[in-house]
């Protein structure tokens, strides 16, 4: 489903200059897999999750990403969404002024929309997002809320979890979707998380703690230092990670 083999990418620094991040990155996620990805602090796990979203100022320089059987580089953001990749973001976005349950509307309507289909009636939207909103326990209030505004770190990723099942993307990667979560949210996210695998969907999990992956026990654990993947293993190497830190990949990877 997703294939990455060999994967260079730059940005540009706000002093002008270029700066190597992705060093030749290989991984391959099956669909109905679930993958995660650990890895220090600045290895580049939130940089391939822009690279294979396209995001702007991030430059391929080599390699390849395909996902779908469709080269990844070729298309625009919009397309690869269009595609069924979905991004939660690390640091979400507040939208003042715009209520929540509109923006997921919205969403849903722009990928109906994508895909030649017709727009969600009112009453079918309100039948899904009360179904949706009760499995993540968020309240019809908080719903009315704008977008991220004054929202608790939980919160947050309580609503990105929530259009993802409200899209229900083909492929699905979260970035560090476990900071800022207490026990009952972590809870909450993994439930709605474990809730969307399927044999038809791939997940990428990029995770600097074992913590989440406790509640969402991985396929695969790749490990990731400077650039690229040093390890792959079962769900163990998130637990050797956890009581051992990433020093021996460091010294590898450099
Ligand atoms: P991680 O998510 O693993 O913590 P990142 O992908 O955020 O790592 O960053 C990888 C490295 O690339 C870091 O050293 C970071 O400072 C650097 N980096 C990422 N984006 C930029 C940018 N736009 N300008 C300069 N450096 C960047
Ligand atoms: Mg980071
Ligand atoms: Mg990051």
């Amino acid at each position: 489903m997703l294939k990455i083999n060999d994967l260079k990418c730059k940005v540009e620094t706000q002093d002008g200059e270029e700066k190597a991040i992705l060093k030749g990155l290989s991984l391959e996620v099956p669909a109905g897999e679930v993958h995660a990805i650990m890895g220090p602090n600045g290895s580049g796990k939130s940089t391939l999750s822009y690279v294979l979203t396209g995001r702007d100022g991030y430059e391929v320089t080599g390699g390849e990403m395909r996902f779908a059987d469709e080269d990844l580089a070729e298309l625009a953001p919009e397309e690869r969404a269009a595609l069924g990749l979905y991004l939660s973001f690390q640091y979400p976005v507040e939208i003042p002024g715009v209520p929540t349950i509109t923006f997921l509307k919205e969403a849903l309507n722009a990928q109906r929309a994508t895909r030649g289909e017709e727009e969600v009636t009112a009453p079918e939207f309100m039948k899904l997002i009360r179904a949706k909103a009760k499995q993540l326990n968020v309240s019809m209030d908080m719903l009315k809320r704008a977008v991220n505004v004054g929202f608790s770190g939980g919160e947050k990723k309580r609503m990105e979890i929530l259009q993802a099942l409200v899209l229900e993307p083909k492929f699905l990667i979260l970035d560090e979707t476990d900071s800022g979560l207490d026990i009952d949210a972590l809870k909450i996210v993994s439930d709605g998380v474990n809730a969307l695998r399927s044999p038809e969907r791939g997940m990428l999990v990029i995770t600097h703690y074992q913590r989440l992956l406790d509640h969402i026990t991985p396929d695969v654990v790749h490990v990731m230092a400077n650039g690229r993947i040093v390890k792959s293993g079962g769900p163990e190497l998130a637990r050797e990670l956890e009581a051992e830190g990433y020093d021996k990949y460091l010294g590898e990877a450099a």
